[in-house]
């Protein structure tokens, strides 16, 4: 029997997450459907309960029901310390986050360890809090800088548990970018054709740049850091590595990687 599998989200039409799972359950021969739901906020709780009374294997979760999910499906302590969930398992009928160690992921697949190396994390929304959290966890230390520089100084206040971090805006931010050994954007800032908040006269050639935003998939942020010699990472790379992690979580199998990358960079 077929078994189902989905993203919720709120909006959704644009999800990569259904070509790339599809991509891994018939590389793998795997009897199993990914769909792409719309559930507004109002209807989080009838969904996934609804998902689970139907036999689904599991879900992803994604904007803008990654924290409130985590207030009714039992946390792991990964999702617990981070404050958000991008996974829930039935079969243990727990809540994941696999961003933190997705972005890991995309770093050590690029040759990038973060141990003991400084880096500046732009944007301090959900997808900073996740990356920091990862970061902070392998050592590395953090600067948090965002536009409304109140947002950083909670955000690093909160993960200072986890190791060093400091939180601040986006003033002098050629100064900030200058001492990372590592800059990864966590804002939206990308999305829109032309837009960066980093140019190439601001990096060099020691330097990583890794971009989350993966529409397009090469932003203006990696060609200005191409441009100056710096270490790219684009954020399919890393919309790849959660999803295989979340695949991992639900059927014990380590999907194809390559499957599941060539899958989504077509669709986009
Ligand atoms: P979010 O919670 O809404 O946070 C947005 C962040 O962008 C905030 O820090 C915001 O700063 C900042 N920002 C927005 N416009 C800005 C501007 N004009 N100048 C400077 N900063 C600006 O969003 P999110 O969920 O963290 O997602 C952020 C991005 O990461 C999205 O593009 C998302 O698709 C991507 N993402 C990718 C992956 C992946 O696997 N590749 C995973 C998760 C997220 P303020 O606080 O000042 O508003």
């Amino acid at each position: 029997m077929i078994t189902f599998y989905g993203v919720i989200g709120d909006p959704i039409e644009h999800s990569l997450s259904p070509a790339m799972h599809n991509a891994a359950f018939d590389a793998l021969g795997m009897d199993c459907y990914y769909g792409a739901f719309h559930v507004k906020g109002r209807f989080l709780y009838e969904a996934v309960n609804g998902a689970r009374c139907l036999g689904f294997g599991g879900l992803n979760v994604t904007v803008p029901h990654k924290e409130i999910i985590i207030r009714f499906v039992p946390a792991d302590e990964t999702s617990h310390d981070i404050g958000a969930a991008n996974t829930i398992d039935f079969k243990t009928n727990k809540a994941y986050n696999t961003d933190a160690s997705g972005a890991i992921a995309s770093l050590r697949d690029n040759g990038v360890s973060v141990k003991g190396k400084r880096v500046l994390v732009l944007g301090a929304g959900g997808a900073a809090r996740a990356v920091t959290y990862g970061l902070l966890k392998n050592g590395a230390a953090v600067t948090i800088a965002n536009r409304t520089a109140p947002k950083a100084a909670d955000l690093a206040a909160y993960m200072r548990e986890y190791g060093d971090v400091f939180g601040t805006g986006m003033d002098n931010l050629k100064e900030k970018v200058a001492i990372a050994d590592v800059i990864i954007n966590t804002t939206t800032v990308g999305l829109n054709e032309g837009e960066t908040l980093v140019t190439a006269d601001m990096l060099n050639e020691k330097q990583v740049v890794f971009d989350l935003v993966y529409r397009p998939v090469e932003t203006k942020l990696l060609r200005e850091a191409k441009l100056a010699g710096a270490k790219t990472i684009d954020g399919i790379t890393m919309l790849v590595r959660q999803g295989a992690l979340s695949f991992e979580v639900w059927t014990g199998v380590k999907p194809p990687l390559d499957a599941m990358e060539r899958s989504a960079r077509d669709a986009v």
